[in-house]
């Protein structure tokens, strides 16, 4: 089936035998019961004809690993606790003392925080490359170099990568890449078709939709690279509940449709917050003008339902703080993809340089949007109530 909307629907599913309804069925274990001596000591948890121990996977946490893998049209997944611990899996299953991972400045904090404290405690080094840079990236790749990461487009910054000419010049010295799907979600970007090689997601956000479930997903190709995650997976302990694989595979089939109505919403109000006096620039990748919209339009389609808005320069942290908190619908919060919307103020100043040095007429201080399923009408009135209470 070609239509994802249609795939996620009618995704195989073997019923137990009487019960023939498309929901699938919910199983919990520690252990397996084992018929005898001989089935305990040669089941393989490799293996998925046969189960052995929740942790190894239950029909639950099977199916789910099935449905993202082809999601991001991949053939193998690992599923694990939450998006970062994705992250992790992936440093912790590919890095030795020595190597180095290259990561984008505008990379996901928490994602720079561990290569910062926990690779480098285990000698793995690592070095920020401008994303939007293709030629000057290609020169940073040393006989270290192990691993690339991408992430598209930054997530607070917005900034949408050269990941054509990323990924060409990782491939052409056989460096691993890895990239961050969170924001296109197989939806609006797809990894493998790029020649990535890892695609980790934050099923936190849009999978899930509900802002009530922490997980991860790492996704390949490659059926050694799979494995090589896969036991590194096994050896940290590291799996997912039913109940929340529950909510994820409840959350796959409507994630089409939640995408395309977020992405119309946020690129709505984004263009309207454009118009407004005290709006100095606007970051949302689909934006002509917002840095790397040449690679955005050439790779995607669609956009996830965030952006970024910095103010005129004049506008100081504590009025943009004050706009924050005079917001009513859109709640102080991380996240996003959820049904309520998000708003977020960060300091540029720690940041990457690109954004800033875009607009010198910008603050340093950036406010992100995650746009929810409210009405898009609600969300503007209540972006003009707060501007008009801010004196923008
Ligand atoms: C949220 C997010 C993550 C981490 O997901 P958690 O489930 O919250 O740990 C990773 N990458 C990006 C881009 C994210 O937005």
């Amino acid at each position: 089936m070609s239509d994802l909307s249609t795939a996620l629907v009618h995704d195989d599913y073997e019923p137990p035998a009487g019960f023939r309804a498309p929901q699938p069925g919910i199983f919990k274990a520690s252990t397996v019961i084992f018929p005898n001596v001989a089935a305990l000591r040669s089941r393989d948890w490799r293996r998925r004809d046969g189960y052995t121990y929740g942790l190894h996977g239950t029909p639950t946490t099977f199916l789910l690993e099935e449905r993202i893998a082809r999601l991001e049209g991949g053939r193998h997944a690992v599923l694990v606790p939450s998006g970062l611990a994705a992250i992790a899996l992936v440093g912790q299953a590919l890095l030795s003392p020595g190597d180095e991972v290259l990561l984008p400045d505008n990379v996901y904090g928490p994602s720079r925080e561990f290569a910062r404290h926990e690779l480098a405690r285990w000698g793995v080094t690592h070095r920020p490359y401008d994303p939007l840079d293709a030629a000057g990236f290609a020169a940073l790749i040393g006989p270290a170099t192990r691993l690339v990461w991408l992430e598209a487009p930054g997530s607070v910054t917005m900034e949408f990568p050269d990941l054509a000419g990323l990924v060409a010049a990782a491939r052409s010295r056989g460096v691993v890449t890895a990239l961050d799907n969170t924001w296109g979600a197989g939806v609006a970007l797809r990894g493998f078709g790029l020649g990535i090689d890892i695609v980790m997601q934050a099923l936190t956000k849009y999978p899930s939709g509900g802002g009530d479930v922490l997980m991860g997903s790492v996704v390949t190709q490659d059926a050694a690279l799979h494995e090589r995650i896969k036991l590194t997976h096994m050896r940290l302990g590291l799996g997912v509940g039913a109940n929340d694989a529950e909510a994820v595979l409840r959350g796959l089939p409507s994630m089409p449709l939640r995408y395309a109505a977020q992405d119309a919403v946020a690129r709505r109000l984004a263009a309207w917050l454009a118009t407004q006096p005290a709006v100095a620039q606007v970051l949302h990748p689909a934006l002509p003008g917002s840095p790397g919209h040449e690679h955005w339009a050439r790779h995607c389609s669609a956009a996830a339902g965030l952006f970024s808005v910095r103010f005129r320069r004049d506008i100081d942290a504590a009025r943009v703080h004050a706009f924050c908190d005079a917001l009513r619908l859109f709640k102080l919060g991380y996240s996003w993809a959820g049904p309520v919307s998000l708003v977020v103020p960060y300091d540029l100043n720690p940041m990457r340089g690109a954004a800033a040095a875009a607009d010198a007429a910008a603050g340093t201080e950036l406010v992100r949007f995650s746009v929810g399923l409210e009405s898009a009408d609600d969300l503007q009135a209540d972006l003009a109530q707060a501007l008009a209470s801010m004196g923008g």
